[in-house]
């Protein structure tokens, strides 16, 4: 039986991830994989310029496993340059070393990455709530509209195991409380189940403003194929449907418009369309990092 293979911490996420060399049709074109901790171990020896020593402890891992992973990930880099292959980061074992964190009221402070590893902030400097999340680092909130990058962030998500976490609130839509609701606009109430150290601690239903308005007028006519929720009041009607659910990381729908879609991701809330039934199953499949995002179910 192989061991599950130990997390290394990663605080950066690359902006773009695919490379290819000029004038190589794609059919033949060979692609090596990168993975994310790979990136990380070169960024910080080769970027930062630390010694392998630091940049074994910046990852959380021996000095002989730093060594080894940077040296894959040389050898990859090489291979596609000098081969004429693409590259391609994406997956591997890792965890985000968050260093952002943003409080209930909206206050946001950064956290010296020693100081997250040795002692992760409880309370939010200005206002002294414990209701704080971690930001995402740079490069893992990027605007999302194509399927593709999609992919990658639930890839991103699923290695994911959230250090320093203190609290985590994910919210469904529902009709009933028990079920996840299809449509984001039309579904009368949130469900916002608390998640500490990866247990759900408690589970309450809010009223979701807006939500007569909406069922009474549908949607503009919008053509087929084209995407709706970007008509001129719809960013208003968005940011008052999220409005009571600032203090969640996820919003988890049956399904929702583009528009907000991309409205609840500008407001740091991480929405995921499922054909999950049941908001219990949903959350259980979220924290076990199985929940994937459909994103066929946008319209
Ligand atoms: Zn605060």
């Amino acid at each position: 039986m192989s061991r599950p293979l130990k997390c290394r911490r990663v605080s950066f996420l690359p902006g773009a991830t695919y490379f290819k060399p000029a004038g190589i049709p794609l059919r033949v074109l060979e692609e090596v994989r990168l993975s994310v901790e790979e990136a990380e171990a070169m960024r910080l020896k080769d970027i930062e310029g630390l010694e392998q020593e630091q940049g074994a402890e910046r990852m959380n891992i021996s000095r002989p496993t730093f060594q080894r992973v940077l040296a894959s990930s040389r050898r990859k880099i090489a291979d596609a340059l000098l081969n004429g292959k693409a590259i391609r980061i994406e997956g591997g074992s890792f965890e985000m070393a968050f260093s952002r964190f943003k409080c209930l009221s909206g206050h946001e402070w950064g956290v010296p990455f020693e100081t997250m590893i040795s002692a992760p902030p409880r309370l939010c400097p200005v206002c002294n709530t414990p209701d704080f999340m971690p930001l995402h680092p740079l490069g893992a909130e990027e605007s999302c509209a194509q399927t593709v990058l999609c992919r990658r962030q639930t890839k991103i998500r699923t290695k994911c195991r959230l250090g320093g976490i203190e609290l985590m609130k994910i919210a469904a839509i529902s009709e009933d409380g028990i079920t996840i609701s299809q449509h984001f606009g039309r579904a009368p109430l949130y469900v916002v189940v608390t998640v500490e150290d990866g247990k759900v601690v408690s589970k309450e239903t809010r009223a979701k403003a807006g939500h007569h308005t909406f069922a009474a007028n549908q949607h503009p006519d919008t053509a087929p194929g084209e995407r709706h929720g970007y008509d001129a009041g719809a960013q208003v009607r968005h940011a008052t449907m999220a409005q009571s659910i600032d203090d969640c990381q996820v919003l988890i729908a049956g399904g929702m418009g583009w528009g907000a879609y991309d409205s609840l991701k500008s407001r740091n809330i991480e929405p995921i369309v499922t054909d999950v039934e049941t908001i219990d199953e949903a959350v259980k499949l979220y924290l076990a990092g199985n929940l994937p995002n459909i994103m066929e179910r946008l319209h």
